[in-house]
């Protein structure tokens, strides 16, 4: 039986407008979309009544998310274009994430908005669906199967299970990728064709001002002459084919993939028109990637890991490589740091190693995901959140990091990269 909701968790952390007042050089917009990160959301009727699918991006299938949904948005733009993707964020039950109840979307003055217990916090405009959407490839397969659209980018999730769950207990206990693709299987294929990827991003470039980046992100492939040489392959195919869409050598590309061996990095970046390269670490201490990553130690190891990132940026050059971390995962119970003191400092530490050798952090925040087996841990405090989207910015700037193509504009997904705005 699911557990009595309370707002007991209020008086046990510091409160949204207290997190405002604490850090004025953070924008209070910004801090808003780490708090919804972090609670989740829920819609009311009203809220999902404004919702026109000819208007607005719905709801997709996609790696995260189980069916499309023509009456849930797909995100959020707040009033200076930061933005927040709903659908993970969505879905985790109160009774876990220690208690804490979502916020509610609803509509009020003929605006939507983010509300809490009655109170409207922000509003917010859904994300604009792009003219491909209701499309279909030559082959019959729908467009919005194919592929994920946010404001300003393309995704192409071209492997739509992860090799580490093949193996007992070896995939990432926050990763809710295999859970999805099983439970809906039916539904989904395993790879998409690459064919119906290269027509559908053809039809996104006749959308003027529509597209920024293309991203790739896809589960690991451990198989092929040596490890990863598989999955290295799928990427250079597929880069490829796109490639011919474009007159450029080089097109703004952002792939999210495993840690590559020196041979198989030079590989993409001299076979494609690849840009930016991102392998996410996902929590920066080696005893906690040892438990929360059991596959990537593994086959790769901390260490390694941490290497072959900064062998990726010997080949891809200055501000071209990022390492994703899922923020607050480093704070699970039993396992993790006890207090968030500790963990803001040993974590900044080994984030701060990584930018001494240019690889900036990308910083996603943990929220509990139904069906991964970290579902009953909670997320951490909005204060902690924020002290440390301020001390990778920080760090950010003493080594001159960009990484573009993981920037507010961009991809928008990340609290820390949000503050590249700022002057
Ligand atoms: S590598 Fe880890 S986080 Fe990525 S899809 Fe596989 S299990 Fe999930």
């Amino acid at each position: 039986m699911a557990a009595a909701i309370t707002e007991a968790w209020r008086d046990r952390e510091p409160s949204l407008d207290e997190v405002i007042r604490k850090y004025p050089e953070v924008p209070p917009l910004v801090i808003i979309k780490t708090d919804v990160s972090r609670r989740g959301v829920d819609f009311t009727e009203a809220a999902m009544d404004a919702v026109d699918p000819q208007r607005d991006a719905t709801l997709y299938r996609g790696i995260y998310t189980e069916k499309k949904n023509a009456r849930l948005p797909n995100g959020f733009l707040l009033r200076d274009g930061t933005t927040i993707i709903t659908d993970l964020i969505r879905g985790a039950p109160p009774e876990y994430n220690g208690g804490r109840t979502p916020y509610l979307v609803d509509v009020s003055g003929g605006k939507v908005v983010i509300t809490d217990q009655g109170r409207v916090i922000e509003e917010v405009v859904y994300w604009p669906k792009p003219d491909y959407f209701d499309k279909t490839t030559t082959k019959g397969t729908p467009m919005w199967q194919t592929l994920v659209a946010r404001p300003q980018r393309v995704d192409i999730n071209i492997y739509q299970n992860c090799d580490f769950w093949k193996e007992p207990e070896m995939g990432c206990k926050f990763c809710a990728i295999a859970a999805t693709y099983h439970q809906h299987r039916e539904a989904k294929r395993e790879f998409l064709d690459y064919h119906d990827v290269v027509e559908t991003v053809a039809e996104v470039l006749k959308q003027p001002g529509r597209l920024r980046m293309i991203q790739l992100c896809a589960g690991s492939i451990l198989t092929g002459d040596e490890l990863l040489d598989d999955e290295v392959d799928q990427y250079v195919k597929l880069l490829r084919l796109l490639g011919e869409l474009f007159a450029e050598k080089k097109v703004l590309t952002q792939l999210i993939a495993t840690a590559y061996n020196e041979r198989q990095l030079r590989r993409l970046y001299g076979e494609t028109i690849l840009t930016g390269y991102t392998a996410d670490i996902e929590v920066l201490d080696e005893k906690l990637f040892n438990y929360i990553c059991p596959g990537k130690a593994k086959y790769i190891g901390y260490e390694g890991w941490k290497n072959r990132l900064y062998k990726a940026v010997e080949i891809f050059g200055p501000n071209a490589v990022n390492t994703g971390i899922v923020s607050g995962v480093e704070l699970i119970q039993p396992e993790g740091f006890r207090t968030e003191e500790e963990a803001l400092e040993k974590c900044l530490a080994q984030a701060e190693e990584l930018a001494r050798h240019g690889v900036s952090a990308a910083q996603t925040i943990f929220r509990v995901a139904p069906g991964s087996p970290l579902k009953k841990q909670k997320a951490a405090s909005l204060d902690y959140l924020i002290a440390f989207a301020r001390g990778l910015d920080e760090q950010q700037r003493k080594y001159h990091l960009e990484a573009s193509f993981d920037d507010y504009r961009t991809c928008g997904n990340h609290p820390n990269t949000d503050l590249m705005r700022i002057a």
